[in-house]
């Protein structure tokens, strides 16, 4: 039974979708002002195993990740560089789906951005300006979270002492404002500003909060099942979508709250501000591998704070070796045939350890601890030539399903053997005595393509893999 952490409840709680077997999953994506770091990918690559595992469990996903491609770090670094925001966000949205990509992070079905959601999200500020749960001050318009009991409920914070109602002007600084929590759903712009939309309240720019209030809401309905992203996001980002989604729609806005902890840094959060991040283009730089920081990444449950070292990043490229040359192995020894009955049902008990593991709120590293225990069985079963085919076929079904959700294995290379290389080289030598120049050509590229480079020498052809 799949059970998930909700932070709205605080509880752990028995996953059971709205509308039979189909899941509605949001999960806030980047800003694309810069590369993502490695904690960013944190959040993604979790995002990207509570997708995969929702699928292993035979559920029908409709999973919206966004991308915000307007605030005001947007517009300001878009004016510094001289360019529109489009022209400035592109590089950044390609390099986001590259490195996604290649961390084995599966696409969601739909990826909206912000700015091409601007009168989607008018609309429900339009509504909370007509429900009284908005106001208009100095041409922009705030969220009047004192019509909004419930406020709080996700974060846990009580606001009750704050919320003085309509008349108080709390914060001398935040004049503008009636209350010192009511945050903008709308900034004013002026007709000077470069970046601003028309609308019936006037010009301006979307907050932040709202543009996932009105991404989610446009694909997933005024109730979805699961909302998720990073731990600093509960507050405000989340409780601010909740007040404006539940304040517009009058219903609840998604049932299952999921968070994950933060990478850490020497007990410190990886952030840009900060200075102490990783992008994954700066640690494939040093030579590191997508699937090992995968790994590595996955190494800790979701909810639990990781820590980054290099240490730790170096054990990952170790074991993923040892996974990868354990396939290999199992995959091209010489068995007996038949079927070993205890291999099998130890294969099954690492199948049914990792579902319970997963089941358990994502539990990423007892379900590692599974595949580990699995190796660790079959290894010693090959060393002793008990490894039948049968439990050869039923185990390496087994490995895909589990990396079918953790993802760690990658593609693998297609190798090519020895005598396969020989016979090759032969044929090519056979081909130049023929004086057939374009097969033997042929097959030079062919080698290449496959890693092997080829030396004519005086001896006859040397061949290395590259
Ligand atoms: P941003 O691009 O700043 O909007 O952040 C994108 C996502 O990364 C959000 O879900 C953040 O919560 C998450 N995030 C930011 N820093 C970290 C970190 N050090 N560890 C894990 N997630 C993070
Ligand atoms: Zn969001």
């Amino acid at each position: 039974m799949l059970k998930f952490h909700n932070t709205l409840s605080g509880q752990l709680e028995e996953f059971q979708p709205l509308n039979g077997n189909e899941v509605r999953l949001y999960v806030c994506g980047p800003t694309v002002w810069s590369y993502a770091h490695i904690g960013n990918f944190r959040t993604f690559t979790f995002g990207d195993i509570l997708r995969r595992y929702l699928k292993f469990k035979g559920y029908r996903l409709t999973h919206v990740f966004n991308l915000t491609d307007v605030d005001d770090r947007i517009i300001n670094e878009a004016a510094k560089a001289e360019k529109s925001i489009d022209e400035f966000t592109a590089p950044f949205i390609d390099a986001f789906w590259e490195d996604s990509d290649a961390l084995g992070i599966e696409r969601p079905e739909i990826a909206p951005r912000a700015t091409h959601h601007i009168p989607e999200m008018i609309r429900i500020i339009e509504t909370l300006l007509e429900n009284g749960h908005a106001y208009e001050s100095e041409g922009s318009i705030y969220y009047r979270i004192s019509a909004f009991p419930e406020y709080g409920k996700l974060s846990k914070i009580n606001f009750a002492g704050n919320i003085s109602g309509a008349s108080g002007r709390v914060d001398t600084d935040k004049y503008d404002k009636e209350n010192a929590q009511d945050f903008a759903l709308w900034k004013f712009a002026g007709a000077d500003e470069a970046t601003g939309w028309d609308a019936s309240f006037g010009r301006g720019r979307p907050g932040w909060h709202i543009e996932c209030s009105a991404m989610a809401m446009k694909y997933l309905g005024e109730t979805f099942d699961i909302h998720a992203g990073g731990i600093d996001l509960k507050f405000p980002h989340h409780e601010n979508e909740i007040a404006q989604s539940e304040g517009a729609s009058g219903k609840i806005f998604a049932k299952y709250w999921l968070h994950s902890e933060h990478l850490k840094v020497e007990g410190e959060t990886m952030s840009k501000s900060l200075g102490n991040y990783f992008t994954f283009r700066d640690l494939l730089a040093k030579g590191y591998t997508p699937t090992a920081i995968r790994y590595l990444l996955l190494s800790v449950p979701y909810h639990k704070q990781l820590n980054f070292t290099f240490e730790t990043l170096d054990g990952a490229e170790h074991t993923l070796e040892r996974l990868r040359d354990f396939r290999k192995r199992l995959n091209e020894a010489k068995l007996s045939c038949g079927d070993n009955q205890d291999l099998q049902k130890i294969a099954k008990k690492s199948l049914s350890d990792f579902e319970a593991a997963m089941d358990d709120n994502l539990n990423s590293s007892v379900a590692l601890a599974a595949l580990h225990n699995l190796v660790r069985e079959v290894n010693t079963s090959l060393a002793n030539d008990t490894v039948l085919t049968a439990n050869r076929d039923f185990i390496l079904q087994t490995i895909d399903k589990i990396d079918s959700v953790l993802g760690i294995f990658g593609e693998e290379k297609e190798e090519i053997l020895d005598t396969e290389i020989e016979s090759l080289i032969e044929e090519r030598q056979e081909a130049r005595r023929n004086r057939n120049f374009a097969r033997s050509d042929e097959i030079r590229d062919l080698l290449s393509e496959k890693g092997i480079v080829l030396e004519d020498t005086k001896d006859g052809v040397r061949w290395k893999r590259k």
